[in-house]
């Protein structure tokens, strides 16, 4: 894409922030404004705009508006999913849908000042969840919603994921993790639990009967029935320690199939398109695992065509 922008001597402004969209008497796009990194305002016009801001998984504020009880979360987006393109759309008429709906992921370590997703691959191959006893007490594989309430309804609201070295083998992220400290290692079950103050014993036992239901192909306790094809047995054992915190949000300006952006009567915004995690509805209560990116490249490239065809067509 980069390429094609520059054969064709399209423009392009980093490091600028939208901060209206404009349009004219008849209710029709006619461009943005900005502010510049020198804090200079510009106006660019245009007969079409394709808003691709992002969410707002990054904005306590919004967060606080449409679903106080995660406003003290943190969360595993960059700074810059500030909801802009929400505001800009919804000052212009736009409607906002299923804002409520936001996605908080189970597994994040955030013992430090960032973040870090602890990808579902780790208990797709194997790991289990703990909680301070060193009880397992969910199924690990249940969807992000179940697995986050769990952990929610903990007394320390946060989870120890145990996994042994033939988890880690599976898991290149793994590396990464322990290579940024997030990763505990004990030589054996009883070793790890003590650093991490859990009770040895307990562990153990915990250990020892996931063994047993990995062995028998049936998990008596909490019915999981994936991420069972190897025991928890080959030293040395890791922990890391995670709570859940926000990830997605599903929520978003209402757009059609074809990505026309529309107001409160359900009417085409003329010349508004969106396209990615800042338009809503697409996703239901729980956005699936990979869902986003394919998303951002479907209906970018639905905006794309679209957009084109208003501005070719008679507009
Ligand atoms: C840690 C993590 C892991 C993920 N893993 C996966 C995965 O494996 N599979 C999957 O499908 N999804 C995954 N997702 C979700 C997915 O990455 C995002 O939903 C997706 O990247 C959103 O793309 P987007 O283009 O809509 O917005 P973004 O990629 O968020 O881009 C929006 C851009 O707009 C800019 N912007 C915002 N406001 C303004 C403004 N006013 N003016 C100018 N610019 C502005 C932002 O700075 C940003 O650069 C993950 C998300 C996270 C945080």
């Amino acid at each position: 894409m980069l390429k094609v922008v520059q054969q064709k001597n399209i423009p392009l402004f980093t490091k600028v922030t939208v901060t209206s969209l404009n349009k004219n008497d008849a209710g029709k796009i006619t461009g943005v404004a900005l502010e510049l990194p020198n804090g200079d305002e510009r106006t660019l016009n245009g007969k079409s705009v394709i808003l691709a801001t992002g969410g707002f998984g990054a904005s306590k504020n919004i967060i606080k508006k449409y679903r106080p009880d995660l406003a003290g979360y943190k969360t595993t987006n960059q700074p810059g999913a500030t909801g802009d393109g929400l505001e800009l759309a919804e000052d212009i008429g736009a409607e906002l849908v299923q804002m409520n709906l936001i996605q908080v992921h189970p597994t994040v370590q955030q013992d430090n000042p960032h973040t870090y997703l602890i990808g579902e691959a780790v208990r797709g191959e194997g790991a289990i969840l703990v909680d301070a006893q060193g009880k397992r007490f969910v199924n690990e594989l249940g969807t992000r919603k179940i697995v986050s309430n769990s952990i929610v309804d903990l007394p320390d609201k946060s989870a120890y994921l145990i996994f042994d070295q033939s988890v880690r083998n599976r898991v290149k992220a793994i590396e990464f993790y322990d290579h940024i400290g997030l990763v505990v290692t004990g030589e054996n079950v009883n070793t790890l639990a003590e650093k991490i103050n859990l009770s040895p014993e307990v562990l153990s036992q915990t250990v020892s009967e996931w063994n047993e239901a990995v062995t028998n192909k049936q998990d008596n306790r909490f019915g999981r029935t994936t991420g069972m094809e190897r025991q928890l047995s080959k030293k040395p054992f890791f922990a890391i320690h995670i709570a859940p915190a926000v990830h997605y949000t599903m929520g978003g300006i209402h757009i059609d199939k074809k990505t026309h952006v529309l107001d409160g009567n359900g009417n085409v915004i003329p010349g508004l398109f969106a396209a990615g995690e800042v338009a809503g509805g697409l996703h239901g209560n729980n956005r699936i695992g990979g869902n986003s990116i394919s998303e951002t490249v479907v209906f970018g490239r639905q905006a794309g065509q679209q957009s084109a065809e208003y501005i070719l067509d008679k507009h």
